[in-house]
């Protein structure tokens, strides 16, 4: 499958807006945050009470019929409003936050889980920082956005909307000029929220670029450092930094003008209907008091709109979010089974016409054969040719464009994920070891492995001993900050954790990298172990390694050019394996001892050859 990159805007069918994406990311919380929300609406009507007794109370003294009972009531029923005010606030700030925090929580799991059953292409291409941003930045955002944007807008609109609906009984001429200077600000606040949006979304793809490059400067800081190459990784991070600071400052200086304006041109409503007011006043058409309530009343509809100001770049940023968080999760996962519908007969591998291209080139080219249940099938070539592209078609890291991978006669799209990780085990050149105890990183592919299993996979991978030797020998935290461990025993602890998983097909890229005499020896007897009887694809660089091996493949730029067992390749002349060979030969010749071979030879004195 070929890698997808993140498409601009627009997305697919996850962001439908922000406030329908906004109810599909709460799923079930979504009823109760419809309820908070309704709250807050109450919570502004309450606040509406004080206003309209208020009204009443101007009333009363224009026509001096107050009296000290009404007096007492209105105080109590401003006190209840205000409480009212207050207990509505409380629920609706509970219900809105506390269910947006599960919803959001259950979100990023979500999403979580939707990585996870991505292509490895996707994830590895250039998404990593969108995925870790969408899982942090963006959903922080998004969070903050439902919780607080949401319910602040449908607040500040709540009393206003009232007020204005009251006007149109009582003055439409003051209620349609309040109407007016409010719609002409409704196409402000929509252009720029479009200008904004653009932006906000270029600038979580540069947040998301800048995160990237912070982590692969990180995790690149020995290379670097070897290099001699700090200050270069240092200014291309220090380039993505410098383009969220431009686009920071292009929001600022683009934005502000226009969302002053937009606040001023609403605000602007308040001189208008005081001029409304006052000429109706004169005129006649009112009297004082009603002019003086209006007036109140006016304050009421434009006050919550500007207190909404600092409220209005939460819902952009929030919607710019939620759109990234969509180009995540529109992302195509890999089709797999859910439930196992069939049993792969045995462990032999096939490939099938086997079409692959990781993006446009295209490096497997219709690529057959057949690795038998318990034979060992080397794969060499020149680097670049596809070898290790074979393993990762088999440990559907990635899915073939055309053709198919059977294990067992059956394709392996059609296996469930757990009954293709039952069958196979991968051992990488490149070791990665998680931060976590030794005893953990073995146990990895097998967690309910007892103490003992455990040692007998390590005695086995010759590991145990150093392991023994480490401070707190098991328990030893290794990985990320832990014990540092030499490559060869990282090697050993990583065969180790192949060889307590058990699956009947081996997948092993053969590390190329020198280790000293000692541990050499032992990541060979190692492998030795690992492989017996088993189904085995190596990509391979020993001699020893090819010379026993069952089945040869000789890859050349994505093709099988030669295949066949040593004896049958080596007599062809002039054929590639031939030369492939006596290059080998020749660049180990520098280097003799027999050692025994990954596939259990005993042939062989030359030594290692690599690429
Ligand atoms: P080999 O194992 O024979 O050295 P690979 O199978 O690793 O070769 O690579 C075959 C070709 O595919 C090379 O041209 C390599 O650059 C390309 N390639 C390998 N991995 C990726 C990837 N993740 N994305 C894009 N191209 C890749």
């Amino acid at each position: 499958m070929a890698e997808q990159a993140l498409s601009p805007t627009p997305s697919g069918p996850f962001y439908e807006g922000a406030v329908p994406t906004a109810w599909r990311v709460l799923g079930d919380y979504a009823g109760r945050l419809k309820v908070g929300i309704a709250l807050r609406f109450l919570q502004a009507m309450f606040g509406g009470i004080p206003v309209a007794l208020l009204v009443w109370v101007v009333d009363q003294l224009r026509e001096d019929s107050l009296t000290t009972s009404e007096v007492w009531l209105v105080t109590i029923a401003t006190l209840i409003a205000i409480a009212a005010q207050y207990v509505t606030w409380y629920v609706s700030n509970y219900l809105t936050w506390t269910n947006t925090y599960y919803a959001v929580g259950k979100a990023r799991i979500a999403l979580l889980e939707h990585v996870q059953r991505l292509p490895l292409g996707t994830i590895r291409s250039q998404t990593t920082g969108d995925v870790t941003t969408a899982f942090s930045t963006d959903f922080e955002t998004a969070s903050s956005y439902i919780s607080n944007g949401l319910p602040a807008l449908f607040g500040a609109v709540g009393l206003p909307l009232v007020v204005v609906i009251a006007m149109l009984f009582i003055d439409p001429p003051l209620a349609a000029a309040i109407t007016i200077s409010l719609i002409v600000g409704v196409p402000l606040f929509y252009w720029t929220n479009r200008e904004f949006k653009e932006l906000a979304l270029i600038r979580g793809d540069r947040l998301a670029d800048s995160s990237g490059r912070m982590l692969e400067y990180v995790q690149g800081i020995a290379v670097s450092r070897a290099f001699n190459r700090t200050t270069d990784r240092l200014s291309q991070f220090g380039r993505a930094v410098a383009s969220i600071r431009h686009i920071n400052t292009r929001l600022t200086i683009r934005l502000l003008p226009v969302a002053v304006l937009t606040i001023g041109v609403i605000q602007l409503g308040t001189p208008l209907a005081v001029g409304v007011i006052t000429y109706r006043w004169f005129g006649g058409a009112i009297d004082a008091g009603t002019a003086l309530i209006f007036l109140v009343l006016v304050l009421r509809v434009y006050g919550p709109i500007v207190a909404l100001a600092p409220h209005i770049e939460l819902l952009r940023l929030g919607d710019a979010a939620l759109e990234r968080i969509g180009r995540v999760m529109d992302l195509e996962e890999q089709a797999t089974s859910e439930t196992p519908t069939v049993e792969p007969q045995g462990h032999a591998v096939e490939l099938e016409h086997v079409t692959f291209a990781y993006d446009s080139a295209t490096v497997l080219h219709d690529v057959s054969f057949t690795a038998r249940a318990g034979e060992t099938t080397a794969i060499v070539g020149p680097s670049g040719a596809g070898k290790s592209t074979i393993l990762n078609l088999v440990a559907r890291f990635w899915d073939p464009n055309e053709g198919a991978v059977k294990i067992g006669g059956v394709d392996i799209r059609e296996l469930t994920s757990e009954q293709l990780f039952e069958h196979i085990t991968f051992v990488f050149q490149d070791v990665y070891l998680f931060r976590a105890s030794v005893r953990e990183n073995i146990a990895f592919g097998r967690p309910d492995a007892t103490d003992a299993e455990i040692e007998a996979a390590a005695r086995a991978a010759q590991a145990h001993d150093f392991i023994e030797a480490l401070p707190l020998g098991y328990e030893t935290l290794v990985g990320e900050g832990g014990a540092t461990l030499s490559g060869g025993e990282r090697q050993r602890l990583s065969i180790a954790r192949a060889m307590l998983k058990d699956a009947p097909i081996v997948l092993l890229d053969e590390p190329t990298s020198s280790l000293d005499a000692l541990n050499e020896r032992a990541v060979r007897v190692a492998l030795q172990a690992l492989v017996r009887d088993k189904t085995v694809l190596v990509v391979a660089h020993r001699l020893p390694t090819i010379r026993s091996a069952d089945q040869i493949l000789v890859i050349e730029e994505g093709v099988i050019a030669q295949a066949g067992t040593h004896d049958e390749l080596i007599d062809q002349e002039g054929g590639r394996y031939q030369r492939l060979w006596l290059d080998r030969e020749r660049a180990s010749s520098w280097r003799i001892g027999a050692a025994p071979a990954v596939a259990g030879s005993t042939a062989g004195s030359a030594e290692e050859g690599t690429e």
